[in-house]
């Protein structure tokens, strides 16, 4: 553990790699970036180290010695606590900052501390507005029946909604006040003994988190986004979210779009070669057509709460939490984590699922760092070991016969995979 650093004063980034730097508002990565890694708490160490040398293969594969990440580890949780005497030191946080670049493990919710939750800190301080989860299938024991044909990635927005934290007990003096408030300015009865929260939803955050998402399907060569909304209901949030988010479509992307009413108005119904489709979906029927129609969504944007119950349901439809990634991104930053906790009760024992740590570090290297090759690599090796049934305990007790493989002998095998692969084949199936 030596060598970490606690406060901003001692950051020293480490000689062999090169910071990433920020162009016109994009993040431009050296061949030897500096990437701070947090390895997290419970099953943290385990997966991290899985998903380094996973990502360090694929790397040296596709590249050789051209390109290399430079590892630089930072603490937080856990083993900040011991080290620094919190649980979440500044330097982690400025060397972020510094780097542009992070890939982290889960981190226990700390119970009666200063923290709601040390994740929610982290994406606050590093304003890290979209959060990010690509739902995707590689051959995993799934109960859907279209399980193949799941592939999209929902672009979740991160700071707001009701999920920003202003909310009030029954009874409590704040929530009698706004009850008060509310009967005097504009004649609203509540009943005295609710809990109030607030939904706040503002265009700037909305048209960012879109910007985002736009982004994203163009570098991507996808061809639909879909705004996930309830706005029939909450006009002046979820609506307006809705409103914010075509405005940004149609006025900054407007080469690339074609909204839903114009594909039937101008185009017949048939979307045009290297176009977008922009449409939206009420929440609900949106919660239905992932499972009915998966293979419409491709790209779907939505607010804070309404993203939380798609990411799941979308995670569930292909085989759970030990294979669903996450990255969370704001202006030129993002932080790779996957969706799953720290499961403490299988904390040091080599048993889990690695998989979804190694995804969002290729969220991180190939999608925002842009090394586009190492997403097909990784990905060849994850599907040629789940069919070979070379697979942990939790894909393995869904698979008759198959008897579960420790955490480090399924990294290995990824390893192995991605050295043996034929570049060519791989690559040119992309
Ligand atoms: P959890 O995701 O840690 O674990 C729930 C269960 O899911 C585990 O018992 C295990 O059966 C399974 N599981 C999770 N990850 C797995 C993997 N990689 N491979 C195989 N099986 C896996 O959820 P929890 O038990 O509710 O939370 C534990 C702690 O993690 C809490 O402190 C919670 O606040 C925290 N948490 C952190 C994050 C994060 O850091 N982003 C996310 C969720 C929960």
């Amino acid at each position: 553990m030596a060598g970490i650093p606690c406060t901003p004063e001692e950051l020293k980034p480490p000689a062999e790699g090169q910071l990433a730097k920020v162009v016109d508002g994009k993040v431009v990565v050296p061949d030897n970036p500096v990437v701070v890694f947090i390895e997290g708490d419970g099953i943290g160490p385990e997966i991290m180290a899985s998903a380094r040398k996973v990502l360090d293969a694929a790397i040296s594969k596709v590249y050789g010695t051209q390109r290399k990440i430079v590892w630089w580890e930072m603490a937080a949780g856990e083993k900040a606590q011991q080290l620094c005497g919190k649980l979440l030191p500044e330097a982690t946080i400025e060397a972020i900052k510094m780097t542009r670049l992070g890939l982290k493990g889960p981190l226990t919710t700390p119970v009666g501390s200063g923290f709601r939750s040390l994740n929610v800190a982290i994406r606050m301080l590093l304003d890290l507005y979209s959060n990010i989860r690509p739902v995707k299938w590689y051959g995993q024991p799934a109960p859907h029946r279209y399980a193949d044909k799941v592939n999209f990635v929902v672009f979740r927005e991160n700071t707001e909604d009701v999920y920003a934290g202003i909310e009030w007990p029954m009874g409590s003096q704040e929530a009698l006040k706004i009850i008060e408030f509310l009967k005097k300015e504009f004649g609203i009865e509540l009943p005295k003994d609710s809990g109030i929260g607030i939904k706040p939803i503002s265009e700037f955050k909305t048209k960012r988190h879109m910007r985002r998402a736009m982004e994203w399907a163009i570098s991507h060569g996808n061809k639909h986004v879909t705004i996930m909304h309830k706005g029939n209901i909450m006009k002046y949030t979820e609506g307006a979210f809705r409103a914010w988010a075509y405005e940004v479509a149609v006025q900054e992307f407007r080469e690339y779009v074609v909204t839903e009413e114009e594909l039937w108005e101008k185009y017949n119904g048939q979307l045009p070669e290297g176009k977008i489709l922009v449409n939206d979906r009420i929440a609900d029927n949106m919660l239905q057509q992932i499972i009915t129609r998966p293979w419409d969504y491709e790209v779907i944007v939505t607010p804070n709460l309404n993203g939380d119950y798609i990411s799941d349901e979308a995670n569930a439809l292909v085989g759970g939490i030990g294979m669903a990634p996450g990255m969370n991104m704001g202006d030129a930053i993002a932080v790779g984590e996957p969706v799953h906790g720290t499961a403490p009760k299988y904390a040091g024992k080599n048993v889990i699922n690695p998989t979804a740590e190694i995804l969002s570090g290729v969220l991180l290297v190939a999608d925002f760092m842009g090394w586009r090759e190492v997403r097909p690599v990784v990905e060849y090796a994850i599907r040629k070991a789940i069919s070979e049934k070379i697979v942990t305990y939790d894909l393995a007790r869904h698979m008759p016969g198959v008897e579960p493989v420790k955490t480090t002998e399924y990294t290995d095998a990824l390893v192995g995979f991605i050295k043996e692969a034929d570049l060519g084949e791989v690559l040119g199936k992309q």
